[in-house]
């Protein structure tokens, strides 16, 4: 192995390997440097893999990529201290392509990364980047614990522990505002037991977004996934929230899978992993500086990711794959300053990723200032739905009443008007 290449792309997931692959589909002499044993050792996902940006650039992997299960059913559950409701959406049709599998990053990261290697990446693992090496403000290539190597470029794309990016200068520490703790339990059950009581056939799958009391106080969120046999169970909230409730992500975790809408998917299951991963929020004012003079940032580490959606991994694919792009053209003009591998900032700056998170910038931040609504909506409904379908001897009419009363119970009128507006600012 040389050591000079042309780009050193540093970490294994998603948003490494997309750059990786588009690099070395294009001739660029390409080094990926994983600190973990094998690609997808070290990493986390819920998790819903949405397969668009991966499809533009790999068309029709789903095919034969190690994928869980087509999640056919997606669904959003509120959760109030008694009871429960649901919204679901089911597809019944064949679509063509389908729009999302859930994965399990062990299995997933391997097979994408020896996409990269067969395109003519190199692939190293066991190997921690320790700082970016500078001379004169540009970035030369990366010190790890078995030595320096040099490249024109480098990519970062550590994840979200952006410990490479802060040592740079290329992001401020994020606040705990900015940053969610999030968990996870992978809890074993055979395939056909899953099926029974999501509703599914062979191969489909079903992911279901809980909001609601169990996080009151919190700007947080649980989820519960199907994968082939077994069922991803997990929960995150902002670290500043978690502070100011004072609460254990453990003991959190122990009360939501108890949960009546939770815990019938999972019971008599075997918990076989247990994991806690950073999730990054600090949304569109948070990001990190994306290019400087010999290195591009993607992925995580430029915080790329959608609250609303819970979407990540699919973010990071498609920065990684501009980042590979832009490194393709720089190597063809011989340019890798700053303003020339700005081009990557601006193609993602005019894709959906960067298009949603400016407009959804300050978002979890009004959710903070207004922390009664993670609760006090899902209950009203519930609340709502109690009291419509409770037959009691009053009229219709009588009931719509009772309901505008409960819902003006708990929250203001002008209140609930402000939260339409802003939420509609920030998601139309
Ligand atoms: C609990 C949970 C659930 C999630 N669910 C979903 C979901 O349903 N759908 C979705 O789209 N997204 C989901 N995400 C987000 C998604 O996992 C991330 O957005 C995605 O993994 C980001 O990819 P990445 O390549 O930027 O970073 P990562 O996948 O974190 O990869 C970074 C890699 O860099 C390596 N690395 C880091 N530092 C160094 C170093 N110094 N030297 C060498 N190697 C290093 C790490 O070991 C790692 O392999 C979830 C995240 C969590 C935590």
């Amino acid at each position: 192995m040389t050591d000079k290449f042309d780009a050193i792309v540093v970490g294994t997931g998603p948003a490494g390997i997309s750059a990786a692959y588009m690099m070395a589909k294009a001739g660029v002499n390409v080094l990926v440097i994983e600190r973990g044993e094998f690609p997808g050792s070290k990493n986390v996902i819920g998790g819903v893999l949405y397969i668009k940006t991966i499809n533009d650039m790999l068309p029709g992997f789903w095919k034969e990529a190690p994928l869980e299960r087509n999640v056919v059913q997606h669904s959003y559950c509120l959760m109030g201290r008694r009871d429960f409701s649901m919204i679901s959406y089911r597809s019944t049709g064949s679509k063509e392509t389908p729009n999302g599998f859930t994965v399990l990053r062990s299995k997933f990261d391997r097979w994408y990364a020896k996409k990269a290697e067969d395109a003519g990446a190199t692939v190293i693992m066991k190997t921690n980047v320790t700082e970016l090496l500078r001379e004169g403000g540009k970035v030369v290539g990366v010190r790890t614990d078995r030595g320096d190597l040099k490249a024109e470029v480098t990519v970062v794309s550590e994840g979200a522990n952006t410990m490479l990016c802060e040592k740079a200068g290329l992001i401020t520490k994020p606040r705990p505002d900015q940053m969610a703790l999030a968990v996870r339990e992978i809890i074993s059950l055979p395939a056909d037991r899953i099926q029974e009581r999501f509703g599914l056939s062979e191969g489909e799958g079903a992911a279901i977004h809980y909001i609601g009391s169990p996080f009151k106080g919190l700007v947080g969120f649980g989820f519960v996934y199907t994968n082939r046999d077994s069922v991803s169970v997990g929960l995150g909230a902002t670290l500043s929230t978690m502070m100011k409730e004072k609460v254990r992500p453990y003991d959190l975790m122990e009360s939501f899978k108890a949960e009546a809408s939770v815990a019938p998917y999972i019971v008599n299951g075997l918990v076989k992993e247990y994991q806690a991963h950073m999730i990054p929020e600090g949304g569109y004012g948070g990001m990190p500086r994306l290019a400087a003079d010999g290195v591009l940032v993607a992925g995580d580490s430029a915080m790329l990711s959608n609250p609303v959606t819970g979407e990540g991994a699919d973010l990071a694919v498609l920065s990684g794959r501009l980042a590979g792009e832009t490194v393709a053209l720089a190597k063809k003009s011989g340019d890798f300053s700053a303003r020339y591998l700005d081009i990557y900032r601006r193609t993602l700056s005019s894709s959906f990723v960067i298009r949603d998170m400016r407009k959804q910038a300050g978002l979890l931040h009004y959710i903070e200032e207004n922390i009664d609504i993670i609760d006090r909506y899902p209950e009203a409904v519930n609340a709502a739905l109690e009291e419509w379908f409770r037959v009691d001897g009053a009229t219709r009419g009588e009931k719509i009443r009772r309901i505008e009363g409960i819902i003006i119970s708990k929250r203001r009128p002008a209140k609930i008007v402000r939260d339409i507006y802003t939420f509609g600012r920030k998601l139309l």
